[in-house]
């Protein structure tokens, strides 16, 4: 199955993998962990359970916003921030940036094709199936460029115009 949106409010509610994911981030301590006696090895596991404690945190609050999404209460821009963050650091993983385009196609067969924005495609971690695209800043070097196609018809373009009895000379300028 294909899910595909551009929103950037989609979230998706899957709560069974909630429990795998707190298994993931939250490991039980290790026999070798345990019987590591040494101030060291004790800093080490300290700070290690410090941070998976941290995550689960994040994890918790993530679940409360989401409940509180679904009970119909709106979610501040931040929150929405903060579920967005997590998603992206836990649920979905990054494969590529594609850069979007729009593709003017006229019946007279000419095209013009238009820069719309950069997106990061995703995959979600646990169904490699699902993807899905947001909006990007800027590029990331580590990923591959992908390009991506959405395509319109219309009835007249820039070459055609003047056949129709319509000058590119500019009568009114419109403020978008
Ligand atoms: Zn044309």
């Amino acid at each position: 199955m294909h899910t595909h949106s551009r929103s950037t409010d989609q979230l998706t509610d899957t709560p069974d993998e909630f429990d795998e994911l707190e298994a993931l981030i939250n490991p039980k301590p290790t026999p070798d962990a345990q019987n590591d006696d040494s101030d060291e090895g004790f800093d080490e596991l300290e700070a290690l359970l410090g941070e998976a404690l941290a995550d689960r945190k994040t994890t918790e609050a993530v679940k409360q916003l989401r409940a509180k999404a679904k009970g119909g209460f709106g979610l501040s821009t931040e929150d929405q921030g903060r579920i967005r963050a997590w998603e992206l650091a836990k649920e979905w993983l990054p494969v590529a940036n594609t850069a979007l385009f729009k593709r003017y196609v006229c019946t007279c067969g000419f095209h013009t094709t238009v820069f719309e924005g950069l997106m990061l495609e995703q995959r979600h971690r646990h169904s490699s199936h699902a993807n899905r695209w947001t909006a990007q800043e800027a590029a990331l070097a580590s990923l591959p460029n992908k390009t991506a196609i959405r395509t319109a018809q219309i009835p007249m373009c820039q070459r055609c115009a003047a056949s129709k009895g319509y000058s590119l000379v500019t009568d009114l300028e419109w403020q978008v």
